[in-house]
């Protein structure tokens, strides 16, 4: 069922890719994270058996719980709110911190990547959307805060991150997407190193593929709907 639903959805990202008009290259490829969230530990081993490497949670408390049961294959990212009270935990158990949302939070994940003597990589995430119950930058939030990240030498921007409005409304959905390509344009030209447009998750990663994406956050069209009771651990 996991290889049937990895190659549906890998057929997909191919298809969305192919309807791209011209936004990137060709050869261009997309970074699937599986997310793994309230499931049970045990398929990340299987989703990683079927190749695929990058892991996402979106809490720390359940990612070191797995990592104490399973240890930590792969590449792990976080994609939810972070405290940051937290910032200690989370750059000890995960290679990619998504949801990075505020400069308060950035200055605790430098000072914090210090003291392991590690470079943490970071996503800003936008609230493009500007959605009042939704964590992120709001745009001119964003803005400023470039300004500051030389001064965060543990930290390593290497991207965007994007969610789009819940909403059944593709053309807003394309709209959203659409604008966190062109902040990811743009943050290219002013940094280094920017490689990551993370954008979509079950239910929008194609549209998100055809507006520019190259790295989507899949859970439900991987592995079922989550059961919130029964985390299998
Ligand atoms: C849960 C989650 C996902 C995956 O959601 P699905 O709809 O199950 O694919 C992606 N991104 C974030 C930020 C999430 O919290």
């Amino acid at each position: 069922m996991l290889a049937e639903n990895l190659q549906k959805v890998s057929g997909n990202i191919e298809a969305a890719l192919a309807k791209r008009t011209g936004k990137m290259q060709s050869g261009d490829s997309v970074c699937l994270v599986a997310v793994t969230k309230n499931h049970p530990a045990e398929i990340i081993s299987e989703i990683e058996a079927l190749g695929v490497v990058n892991i996402g949670e979106n809490r720390v408390q359940e990612a070191r719980e797995k990592q104490e049961h399973i240890g930590h294959p792969g590449h792990w990212h976080l994609i939810g709110h972070l405290q940051t009270n937290k910032a200690k935990q989370a750059v000890g158990l995960f290679d990619m911190i998504e949801s990075a949302d505020s400069e308060h939070l950035l200055r605790a994940l430098d000072k914090e990547s210090a003291k392991l003597d590690k470079v943490t990589e970071v996503l800003l995430q936008i609230n493009v959307a500007r959605e009042p119950q939704k964590t992120g930058f709001l745009p001119e939030e964003y803005e400023a805060v470039l300004d500051k990240i030389d001064e965060l030498p543990h930290i390593k921007i290497r991207g965007i991150m994007v969610i789009a409005p819940n909403t059944p409304d593709e053309s807003v959905i394309h709209s959203v997407f659409h604008k966190g390509y062109e902040y990811f344009c743009d943050l290219k030209e002013r940094m280094e190193d920017i490689d990551y447009l993370s954008m979509g998750m079950s239910g929008d990663y194609e549209i998100a593929v055809e507006e520019g994406a190259n790295m989507v956050r899949v859970g439900s069209a991987l592995f079922g709907a989550r059961d919130y009771g029964n985390r299998g651990y």
